[in-house]
């Protein structure tokens, strides 16, 4: 409990760390990957390089064989090896004099006779197989306990010293043949090998980097979309918690003002006081729908708007309403009607309150979106569904507005619309709870000419489907 409260409270740090951690660890991994790979191919080029440097000395040692007893002979032979190819440098005929080798024919005549303390040649003199040594001269210069003086034991210029014990038919070791072989050629290729890794992995970890950070910043995303969704339900607390809070001293002005239109505490004479208390009703019942409003949207984000379907007579509930409302229809001059089909409609299963207060909205809407003209009520069953429309000769609805219009808070912003007062809050709540209802709801609409709303709910018998 105790470390999942730190993790929290460190959550961003901790995120931080972590990102670092995988922008060292993912490039730190896969240079290892390379390198490693780049070592075991040059170790096994090395193999076979020494297998090659070996093979190369014991071809020259087999045309040198025969005069192995007459100096001059080996050196012609030297010489004309020599001249075919630059590949085999140094080559050099040594013969052990007490503790130190001589040479007795070399590539470089002017050696000719020069003794060498030589460790690599007495290790292979002593070599009890005889097939002679192989060995690279960067290893030669770090393990050589004495270094043959003549040679160069550069970085850039590796080569094979080979180190051939030569025996006459007896079996005697007579001799040692030494040899050069150069190892630029492959050298050369592997570092070019190299780079072309290098160069690739240099590219891949900066394509990691890049990728790492961006994955990093997704967490900043995610960060950020957690906040906005903990503002987003405190905000939606908030409109809870304060509608409710208003309801109650609405209702006591609601209370006390209709006391006084009544009369209960004397007959009203002034005129202008009877009008300011009839503008405190009128705008307390627009508060009043207001904070309804709000409250119905805070429960149906909350998940706590219940529904209770119901079998229920769906025309006496439309005939009811346009009763009701029609007082305000015929204040502004519409007509308002109910056209019930020719088939007796059959129940419908919906919630009774919430279907009549879709349906007071929907109708509402048509009347104050209408200017002159009619609101006509119908309904039918189609497809074993009940279709319920309200169509008007109002304003209408431009095809883009129409895009937005179930959306909360939305309101058509046109020269017409600017004059009635609403929240924009009505078509979303009814949307919200016919789809609650498992209804739907379809609005068609021409600008100048109205608009047409259906609501198509399930009829009884269709409950369990
Ligand atoms: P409001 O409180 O603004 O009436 P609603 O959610 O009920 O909010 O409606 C959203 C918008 O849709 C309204 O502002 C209005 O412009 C448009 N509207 C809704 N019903 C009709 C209609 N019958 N005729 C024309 N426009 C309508």
């Amino acid at each position: 409990m105790k470390l999942k409260q730190i993790l929290i409270e460190n959550r961003e740090k901790l995120q931080l760390i972590y990102g670092i951690f995988l922008i060292v660890l993912i490039p730190s991994l896969i240079a290892y990957n390379t390198l490693s790979i780049i070592n075991r191919y040059n170790k096994s080029i090395d193999v076979s390089l020494q297998r090659e440097a070996l093979v190369v000395g014991r071809s020259i040692y087999a045309s040198l064989e025969e005069d192995l007893d007459n100096p001059e002979k080996m050196q012609n032979q030297i010489d004309r090896i020599s001249q075919k190819g630059t590949e085999f440098e140094n080559i050099e005929i040594l013969v052990p004099e007490e503790k130190v080798f001589k040479i007795i024919a070399s590539s470089e005549e002017s050696r000719i006779g020069e003794t060498i303390d030589f460790y690599y040649y007495q290790t292979a003199w002593i070599q009890p197989d005889g097939d002679g040594l192989a060995t690279d001269s960067l290893k030669l210069a770090v393990t050589g306990k004495e270094k043959n003086k003549s040679m160069k034991y550069d970085q850039s210029d590796r080569f094979w010293l080979v180190a051939l014990p030569m025996q006459d038919e007896n079996g005697n070791r007579k001799a040692i043949l030494s040899m050069k072989l150069s190892s630029k050629i492959i050298d050369d290729l592997t570092s070019d090998n190299r780079n072309t890794s290098l160069l690739i992995l240099i590219t891949t970890v900066i394509i990691t980097i890049l990728f790492l950070s961006i994955t990093v910043r997704l967490w900043d995303y995610v960060v950020l979309y957690k906040k906005i969704k903990e503002v987003d339900q405190m905000k939606d607390e908030f409109i809870s918690i304060a509608s409710h809070e208003l309801r109650t001293p609405l209702t006591s002005i609601k209370g006390y003002t209709s006391l006084i239109m009544e009369g209960t505490f004397g007959k009203i004479e002034n005129e202008r006081m009877k009008d300011s208390i009839n503008k405190i009703w009128t705008s307390t019942n627009r508060l009043e729908g207001l904070v309804e409003d709000l409250l119905n949207v805070s429960r149906i984000e909350q998940g706590r708007l219940s529904i209770d379907n119901q079998n229920i007579e769906i025309e006496p509930v439309i005939e009811e309403i346009v009763s009701q409302l029609s007082i305000t229809a015929e204040q502004k001059g519409l007509q308002l009607v109910y056209e019930k089909g020719k088939d007796e409609m059959p129940k419908i299963f919906a919630d009774p309150e919430k279907t009549r207060q879709v349906l007071v909205n929907l109708i509402g809407n048509s009347i104050k979106y209408t200017e002159t003209g009619s609101v006509i009520v119908s309904s039918e069953i189609r497809d074993r569904k009940a279709r319920i429309k309200i169509s008007d000769t109002g304003i209408g609805i431009s095809p883009e507005a129409q895009k937005n219009l179930f959306q909360k808070f939305y309101r058509v912003q046109t020269d017409k619309t600017t004059k009635i007062q609403g929240t924009g809050l009505g078509l979303w709540i009814t949307k919200q709870i016919i789809e609650l209802m498992k209804g739907e709801i379809y609005m068609e609409s021409i600008e100048d000419k109205g608009t047409q709303v259906t609501v198509v709910l399930n009829i009884a018998d269709d409950k369990k489907s």
